[in-house]
This record gives structure tokens, sequence and C-alpha cells, in this order.
């Protein structure tokens, strides 16, 4: 039975979620007896989020937090503010979790959680205030061992900070462990900024090997300048590739001989955004789409690669570091051309990766260097593509069908394993 608290559209984030899912049932054997799990959320907290502005007005936000699943452990995933977040876009996003924890074998269920919100209209004081209350709010199912929050779209590592001390005053002493993505000082990990764009990067490399599609001098596309779209166009540009394209909410730029990235991201850091980058050409965003480019790095927003844009795209390898950017007819359109999808649910699994190994030296108090980090995370990202792959050639499917019957084996073994209560 459908859920009766949201009516997901043809191309939302849930509905291509479900869609997904229906896909991997065939591969599931007799697990496939307990998918129900994997289409409704365990939780969904829906929470009020007053504050008092500057000038004096009470304003009210909407807040959320789902936990998906958590039958391989405590739930885990960042915490997004955006205006146009929903409950049905924060539940596509903590089942996402779900299938990406459980793809790299983290011992963590999935969660998400977004306040509707425009953070680009608060006050730094507002901001605090409004990110206090909403942890507040939804402390009661959050924690150390039992959900543990992260940054994502336009939430840092000093919302982080205000997250575990809100936390911490309620609970009576410091959790570190309740957040992950924090400053360096407060217990967060070296390589965490960098390491969703670094695990991007990592599964593009091998990705563009087994396709013999060479990094020194390729062609890269990217939708999304923030933390991950940066991160991993950094990387490339170190392996020899060239950043030719990069779209954000300013605008899309482009220099069909590389992007100067020493020179854009001041930029970007400065003004908020590549748009108000002068050294290069500023074309039309939908012409971003059809530029000439070896990969592309979708690293916004869900939904952006529609059926139509993946008919255009000259893209031989598609890097999805945001989640949820390929609509199911796009994946199909995508490979029906032969382009080679990495899709979210491994491609930016390095983040949470990370994340974990954050969590885990706040446990031991012992921190590692960041040779050590990105050595562990290298050596996850490979392993687990690798089983991927493995998976796909062995039935003939898609990688994101793939990683899903990878995860989605994981969790329901674990379902069955645990068995039902009572
Ligand atoms: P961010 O806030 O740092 O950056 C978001 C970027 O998207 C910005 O450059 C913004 O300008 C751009 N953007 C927003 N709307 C756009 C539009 N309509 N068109 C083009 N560009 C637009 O966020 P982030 O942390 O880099 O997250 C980006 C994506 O990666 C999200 O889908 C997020 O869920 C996913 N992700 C993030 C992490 C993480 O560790 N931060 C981990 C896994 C996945």
């Amino acid at each position: 039975m459908s859920l009766s608290y949201v009516t997901p559209s043809p191309s939302s984030p849930w509905s291509t979620y479900l869609s997904q899912v229906e896909r991997v049932v065939p591969y599931l054997g007799p697990l496939a007896r307990w998918a129900e799990t994997l289409r409704r959320p365990k939780r969904a907290l829906i929470v009020d989020v007053p504050i008092e502005m500057d000038d004096g007005r009470v304003c009210h936000f909407e807040g959320y937090r789902v936990q998906h699943n958590m039958s391989r452990g405590p739930g885990k995933g960042g915490v997004r503010y955006h205006p146009d977040v929903t409950l049905e876009e924060v539940m596509a996003l903590s089942a996402w979790m779900s299938i990406k924890n459980a793809a790299v074998n983290l011992p963590y269920g999935g969660a998400k959680g977004g306040i509707r919100v425009n953070p680009q209209e608060l006050s730094q004081k507002e901001l605090e205030k409004l990110t206090r209350r909403y942890t507040s709010e939804i402390g009661i199912i959050i924690g150390p061992q039992q959900d543990i929050p992260a940054p994502d779209v336009n939430t840092n590592a000093q919302i982080m900070a205000w997250m575990m001390d809100t936390y911490s005053m309620n609970v009576g002493a410091t959790a570190t462990g309740v957040v992950t993505g924090k400053p360096i000082h407060l217990g967060g990990s070296l390589g965490r900024v960098k390491a969703t764009g670094r695990g991007v990067f990592v599964t593009g490399r091998e990705a563009a090997r087994r396709i013999e599609l060479k990094l020194d001098g390729a062609r890269v596309a990217v939708q999304g300048f923030g933390n991950v779209g940066s991160s991993a166009a950094e990387l490339f540009a170190q392996a020899g590739a060239k950043i030719v394209a990069a779209q954000d909410h300013t605008g899309t730029i482009f220099n069909p001989n590389g992007l100067d990235l020493a020179e854009l991201m001041p930029v970007v850091r400065a003004e908020g955004g590549v748009g108000g980058y002068k050294n290069a050409e500023r074309i039309d965003n939908e012409a971003f789409w059809d530029i000439d480019c070896d990969i592309l790095i979708p690293a916004a927003l869900e939904g952006q690669i529609t059926a139509e844009r993946a008919r255009r795209t000259k893209a031989r390898l598609v890097l999805e570091g945001a989640n949820g950017p390929t609509l199911p007819e796009a994946d199909d359109m995508l490979a029906d051309r032969g382009i080679l999808v990495v899709p979210d649910v491994i491609c930016n699994a390095g983040g949470v990766t990370v994340s974990y190994f954050e969590w885990v030296q706040d446990f031991s108090s012992f921190f590692w260097t960041e040779d050590e980090i990105n050595l562990r995370l290298d050596k996850i990202m490979v392993g687990a593509l690798k089983k991927i792959w493995d998976t796909a050639d062995r039935h003939h499917i898609t990688l994101r069908t793939a990683t899903f019957a990878v995860a989605c084996e994981r969790i329901l073994m674990a379902r069955e394993e645990r068995g039902l209560y009572p």
C-alpha cells in the first residue's frame, strides 16, 4: 500500500527512488519478501522551528528529520537548508543514505534532515537560532548511537558546531559524536571537507580506467560549484583534466582550454558563485548540457539530468556528485547511448565514509593524519566500486541497479537476521 502522507509527482525524488527500488527487486532472491521495508521510511519527524528575527518579528520554519532504515546501525545523513525542501525530498534523500551506507558497508542506516528556508536571507545570528531550535526539536531522535547528522546543501562546519553544542547542552555532556563534519578542533576529521569530492574523483578515476578514458587532458563539465563540485574539480584538474565548464545558481562559465581554478576559487568564495568570474565565456545555463566534454559531474540538486538533457550530452562518463541528479528515463537514455553513469549512491559516498572515520575518531579520542584518512577512503571506495562492478557484470545491469543490489541485500539480510519485533 502506498503511503498516505505523500503523493509523489512522477519526477519527484521519492518517485525516482521508488522506481530504482523496483528495478532491483528481481535481483534480491528470497530477500525480496522484505522489499516493502525499502519503500517506507521507518520514522519521519516534522518540526516547527520558530525564531525571533533581528527586527523583532517571529518567523516559523518547517523542519524535518527522516530515518529511512536503521537495520544496520544508527541513522546517518546530512541536513539541508533550502527553500524548496519538502518532507518527500528528505524521505528520498534519507533512503539514498540507507543505500549508500550499505553500499560502502558502513555500520549505519540512512537518515536525512532539512529546513525549508533560504539561509541567504538570514543573518548569522538568525541562522544560529534556527539551527539551535531545529536541533532541540529533533533532539528526541538524534544522538551518537541513534542518528548522526552532517552537512549537506547550505550547511557547513559552523552549523555542525552549533548542532553539537545544542545537543550537548540538552544532554548535559559534550557529545562530539552526535554530528560529523565539525570543525577540526571540535572533534572534526582532517579530510572531511573535501571527502565527497575526493570520492567522486576516486570512483571517476576507476571508471575512466575501465572505459579507457585518459584523465590527462579529459574535458570535465561540473554543475554545482559548492563543496562537492569544486573539490572534485580541483582533484580532476590535478590529474591533468581540463575543467571546461562550471555552472551554479549564479550562472554558467565556459573555457574550452580549461578554467584556471586557482583564479576561479577565490572569486567563488568572495562572491558566492562562479557568475562573477570574468576570465571565461558566460554562456546560457541550458547550453551547459550541450558542451563538448568527456566527463559530466552533476553536483548540485536532484532531477537535473532529464531525458532531453541526457539525449544531448556529449560526455562518455557521468559522475553523480549530487544526490538523485538523474531522472529514471534519463538513466535509460544514458544507458541506451552507452554513456556510463557512476551513480550517486556510490559516487558521492566519500563524504559519509570520512564522516564515519570522524565518528570513530571521536569515540576513541584518537585522531588520524590526513594521509591516513585519504588512503583509507581511497581503499574503501575502490573496494566498494569493484564489488558493484562485478555485480553489474554478473547480472548485465547498470552500476546503479548493481549498487542497489549490493546495498539492498545487506540491508534486507540485516532485517531478516534481526527478525521482526515483537
Ligand atoms: P553546497 O551548498 O556546497 O553547493 C551546492 C551547489 O549547487 C552550489 O554551487 C549552488 O550554487 C549550486 N546550485 C544550487 N542550485 C542550482 C541550480 N538550480 N543550478 C545550478 N547549480 C545550483 O552543497 P554540496 O554539499 O556541494 O552538495 C551538492 C550536492 O552533493 C547535493 O546534492 C548534496 O546532497 C550532495 N552531497 C553532498 C555531500 C557533502 O558532503 N556535502 C555528500 C554527499 C552528497
